[in-house]
């Protein structure tokens, strides 16, 4: 049987601030049966994940499109049917994490009914070849393994650590503040609203958080001073810097001015996980100039990581997780709406800071 299979594709590359006209809808026919032979999985799509880094594949051109599978340039373009391999392959088609329900399947680790979770698409159903793809824990939880991963493996914090999150609202944010705060360790974020800002501090546990959206100074807002290290606790609100002990351990998620400010506060042999720069990936003006003397004689490290390479943390990161939320110590934010007409605006949505927790679009019931 065929079905027509609506997906999103670019209209053309996206280099700036994408908007929701860079999209459009597009169909195309597949089977519902696997020919004799294939190893091809049909799946149907529930759930996709929304996320900034797919801006960056998006773009005419970018380093990052080089560097793994997962960043590989996508492509506006016509699909015709026969040609799906050859399309999907070109990445017309956005292939995206996601949680669907096999349909048929000629790969025997998968079979009709199963729940998956991996790479599938921005469509209603997708076609894969089971590269990075498993059956569905029944425990579920996909997401989560950026937080744990760059947390305590890039930064590997002590407790009583000082632990500077930025995008802490955010899908990755909020677990890294949560991890380090249930881990014993100091916690301040940020992020753009008043209300992301009490929901750290209130439901999430955050010692302190800010909206830097107000700050003029980013630096003084971060400021390590001696002088406000010295003051009583009575009279440092009065003085309110969020650091005055200095950073251990900053989780960088959106680069530049951020960036500059949190090295001009580390610690000696601070830490800083350069997770994503989500500031700097539609403003090609914005690119993060540390400064060199502060990160040689602190002796600061700074490492970029990518969560993939650490699948291998995936049962203990599950164990410890799942344990928390049950336990009610961890919350989980999702941010979901329905339909995939809605996957242009979740996107573009994240650019402007419209998403608490996790974005994902729920593109059918099971
Ligand atoms: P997210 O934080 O859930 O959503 C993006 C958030 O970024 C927005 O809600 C917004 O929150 C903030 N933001 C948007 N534009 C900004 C700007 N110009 N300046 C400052 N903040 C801005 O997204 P996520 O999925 O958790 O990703 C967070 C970062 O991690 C991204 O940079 C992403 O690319 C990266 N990432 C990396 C990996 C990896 O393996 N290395 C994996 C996943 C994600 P506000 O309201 O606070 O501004």
């Amino acid at each position: 049987m065929e079905v027509t299979n609506k997906y999103v594709a670019i209209k053309a590359q996206v280099d700036g601030a994408p908007e929701e006209s860079d999209f459009e809808f597009k169909t195309e026919l597949i089977s519902l049966t696997v020919k004799p032979g294939s190893k091809d999985i049909i799946i149907k799509n529930l759930y996709v994940s929304i996320d900034p880094y797919q801006v960056n594949r998006m773009k005419t051109l970018s380093d990052s499109q080089k560097t793994s599978e997962f960043a590989v340039g996508i492509k506006p373009g016509e699909v015709r049917s026969i040609l799906n391999d050859v399309l999907y392959a070109l990445k017309v088609v956005i292939d995206a994490y996601g949680v669907g329900k096999v349909v048929a399947s000629g790969n025997q680790e998968f079979e009709k009914g199963d729940y998956v979770v991996g790479l599938i698409s921005w469509g209603e159903y997708s076609i894969s070849k089971g590269v990075i793809l498993s059956k569905l824990d029944p425990m579920g939880l996909p997401f989560g393994l950026t937080a744990y991963a760059g947390l305590f493996e890039i930064c590997k914090p002590k407790k009583g650590e000082k632990v500077f999150v930025s995008a802490a609202s955010g899908s990755v944010g909020n677990l890294v503040g949560q991890y380090a705060k249930l881990f014993g360790c100091y916690v301040v974020g940020c992020a753009g609203s008043p209300k992301k800002v009490k929901l750290l501090k209130e439901k999430l546990g955050f010692d302190e958080a800010f909206n830097y959206k107000e700050e003029t100074d980013l630096n003084l807002a971060l400021q390590r001073s001696e002088f406000y290290a010295r003051l009583t606790v009575e009279w440092s609100c009065f003085f309110l810097r969020y650091f005055p002990e200095g950073i251990d351990i900053y989780f960088d998620n959106v680069g530049a001015g951020m960036l500059e400010a949190a090295i001009l506060n580390m610690n000696l042999k601070g830490r800083v996980a350069v997770c994503g720069v989500i500031s700097e990936y539609t403003d090609t003006g914005k690119r993060a100039a540390p400064d060199m003397l502060n990160i040689i004689y602190k002796r600061i490290s700074i490492q970029g990581f990518l969560a993939g390479d650490y699948m291998s943390l995936f049962p203990e990161f599950a164990s410890m997780t799942i344990d928390h939320v049950r336990t009610g110590k961890m919350h989980v934010l999702e941010d979901v709406s329905i339909g995939l007409e809605t996957v242009p605006s979740a996107f573009v949505g994240l650019f402007h800071g419209y998403n608490v927790g996790k974005r994902i679009v729920q593109v059918s019931e099971d």
